[in-house]
């Protein structure tokens, strides 16, 4: 049995901790939500009255809480875990905050010689309820090799993203991705109806395209990122496509604010030269535009 701290049992945590607790360990946990706290007891938790008691003794303390002011106020502020975290014991910070608070944390900690493992998570509280969560990890080698065993009760996807602060870099990035994704969707959508299309028809005919199977896993790897930009499709063409879009949105009432901002993108590749080559080779563009050396095996 293994002594586990846990602060912040909320919609993501609660259900974490009583897994972590039916693979037979002791948790500790600790929440500012008296209902929350009530439930972890019933879940045959430990509760405790402060983020210092939280921490006790324990060999791993779980934080997952709204943002990194609430992660940084439990650990570091007063009756704060690291008030008892004893050296060479192990943060699990699982929220999702801004990575370069996470690197901040992370110093703060190794002061006191305690370690620490971004982990943000993927999927949601349903995954959360049946220990399937997706498990990004940024640490130490040694440190992920030590809590796999407690990682293995809440995630059945455990990804280690290359090291400490990678966890953290890479939730972002993904929410990056699936929230304008989601916005996309319902401009997508909404145009869809605003011409007369079904949307359901819509769904099924896209699901058939890069619209819908992605062009991070499908024409990605296959065209920019293999260093071939010759055209399977040209950019100077997705750039008259994604004009007609936004004109007929404009004409029906839908402003794709989403393809206007990517309308620059597409003529600053043209600009660059590119207008020929492939449509991934905007990745290219703004790589440049980002002051970024191309990736090592792509030639120019
Ligand atoms: P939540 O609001 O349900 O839970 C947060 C808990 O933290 C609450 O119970 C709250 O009372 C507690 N809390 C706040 N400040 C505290 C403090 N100083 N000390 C102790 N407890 C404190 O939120 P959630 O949905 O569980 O999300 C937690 C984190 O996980 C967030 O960073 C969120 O972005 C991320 N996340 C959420 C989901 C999801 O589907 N809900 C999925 C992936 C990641």
């Amino acid at each position: 049995m293994t002594k586990i701290g846990f602060i912040g049992l909320g919609t993501m945590g609660g259900p974490m901790a009583l897994n972590i607790i039916k693979g037979g360990h002791q948790v500790r946990g600790f929440d500012i939500n008296q209902t929350s706290l009530k439930s972890h007891l019933e879940n045959g938790g430990i509760n405790a009255s402060s983020p210092s008691e939280a921490a006790e003794d324990c060999e791993f303390l779980f934080t997952m809480l709204p943002n990194s002011q609430h992660v940084k106020e439990a650990i570091f502020e007063k009756n704060g875990a690291i008030e008892s975290l004893k050296k060479g014991s192990i943060v699990i910070d699982m929220s999702t905050i801004h990575p370069f608070e996470t690197d901040e944390i992370r110093e703060k900690l190794k002061d006191h010689g305690v370690s620490m493992i971004d982990c943000p998570i993927g999927r949601t509280s349903v995954e959360a309820r049946l220990g399937k969560s997706l498990l990004m990890l940024g640490g130490e080698q040694g440190d992920i090799i030590k809590a796999t065993p407690i990682l293995n009760l809440i995630g059945d996807t455990l990804k280690d993203c290359g090291g400490p602060g990678m966890g953290s870099r890479m939730k972002i990035v993904n929410n990056y991705m699936t929230t304008v994704l989601n916005v996309l969707s319902g401009e997508a959508l909404t145009l869809a109806r605003s011409v007369g299309l079904n949307q359901t028809k819509c769904i099924d005919v896209l699901s058939g395209t890069a619209a819908v199977k992605s062009h991070l896993t499908t024409t990605y790897p296959t065209k920019v990122l293999k260093n071939d930009v010759s055209p399977a499709f040209m950019v100077e063409l997705a750039l008259k496509d994604l004009g007609i879009a936004v004109n007929l949105g404009d004409k029906v009432n839908v402003p794709l604010e989403l393809g206007k901002a990517s309308v620059s993108t597409y003529e600053s590749a043209i600009e660059e030269g590119r207008g020929k080559q492939d449509w991934t080779s905007v990745f290219l563009n703004l790589q440049n535009r980002a002051g970024l050396s191309l990736p090592k095996n792509i030639k120019e």
